[in-house]
């Protein structure tokens, strides 16, 4: 009986041990900006909340904007008090408080995640495509900046003219690595297959890219551009961190979502949102992660429990 007791408190004072080692860090405090979206906002907000959420590294707060066409002028938004900011927004333009803000907010050192559609919002503020780094669509030409890719072994800037913002049908590809020191995907694999998604290719802009993490080829095939595409980088702006990943079109619904439930996504967005919040990633590799061969699913948005041994 003795020895069961003791066993028990052991086991009692290692689960709080591990509690408290959890709970040692505080999570990350971040706002997710979306309410107008040519894209399925209603469930991508969601998604994007749940798996931070899930990770148990972030707490995450929704703002949600006024409806397109409806008055903006009271939309103003209050960046300071967070680590990070997820953008999933494409849409009206915010008032000139927030839109300050939002620079100021980036200039200082906020972190800041550019997901999939956000980058084809806002063509005309200046500021916010050097945000981005790369934009599409919204009339974007070679005066938004040059086209980048991956081309000859270096990352390429094309100054030929043309509109900005395009991709192919969708389909599964293979994401091949360019930068494996950088924190947010150094251990991942070198090359890994997506699931279903959209393949943004011919996106323009100033092009400031710190570190280009990961290209895809678009496939000419699929409607693509025959070029190798930058769909994952850091941003140099000021002293921000930002985070862009251009992977995520989300599907009808939550459940039927396939892009953003493919575990490739969801990892390399926990890894760059935690970078972008602290400049570090204490994220293991985990064992769900795909492989050039097996795309693997996350179908409720979070890390699969451990298999008891
Ligand atoms: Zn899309």
């Amino acid at each position: 009986m003795k020895h069961a007791f003791l066993t028990k408190s052991f086991l009692v004072a290692t689960a709080l041990l591990f509690a408290c080692s959890l709970s040692a860090r505080k999570p990350f405090k971040t706002l997710i900006v979306t309410g107008q979206n040519n894209h399925n906002w209603q469930v991508s907000h969601l998604a994007i909340k749940n798996i931070l959420e899930n990770s148990g590294l972030f707490t995450v707060n929704v703002l949600i904007s006024p409806a397109k066409g409806e008055d903006m002028s009271e939309f103003a938004i209050d960046f300071d008090p967070y680590d990070l900011v997820v953008v999933d927004y494409n849409g009206d333009s915010w008032p000139q408080t927030s839109m300050s803000r939002f620079e100021e907010y980036a200039k200082k050192g906020g972190g800041i995640v550019i997901y999939h559609a956000a980058d084809n919002s806002f063509p005309a503020w200046e500021e916010y495509n050097k945000i981005c780094g790369l934009g599409g669509w919204e009339g974007r030409d070679e005066n938004a900046g040059p086209y980048a890719y991956w081309y000859n072994g270096e990352l390429t800037r094309d100054l030929s003219p043309g509109p900005g913002g395009s991709h192919g049908r969708q389909h599964e590809y293979m994401m091949n690595a360019r930068d494996n020191e950088h924190p947010i995907i150094n251990g991942l694999p070198n090359r890994w297959a997506h699931a279903q998604d959209e393949l943004y290719d011919r996106m323009r802009g100033p092009a400031n890219i710190a570190a280009l993490l990961y290209t895809a080829y678009s496939d000419t095939e699929t409607g693509g551009s025959g070029r190798e595409e930058p769909l994952m980088f850091t941003v140099a702006y000021g002293k921000a961190r930002i985070f862009h990943t251009m992977l995520g079109h989300c599907g009808p619904s939550y459940e039927n979502n396939p892009a953003m439930q493919c575990t490739g996504f969801q990892v390399t967005l926990l890894r760059g949102a935690e970078w972008a919040a602290s400049g570090k990633v204490s994220q293991k590799i985990p064992k769900d992660f795909p492989s050039s061969t097996f795309i693997t699913y996350r179908y409720d948005y979070k890390e699969p429990k451990k298999e008891q041994k």
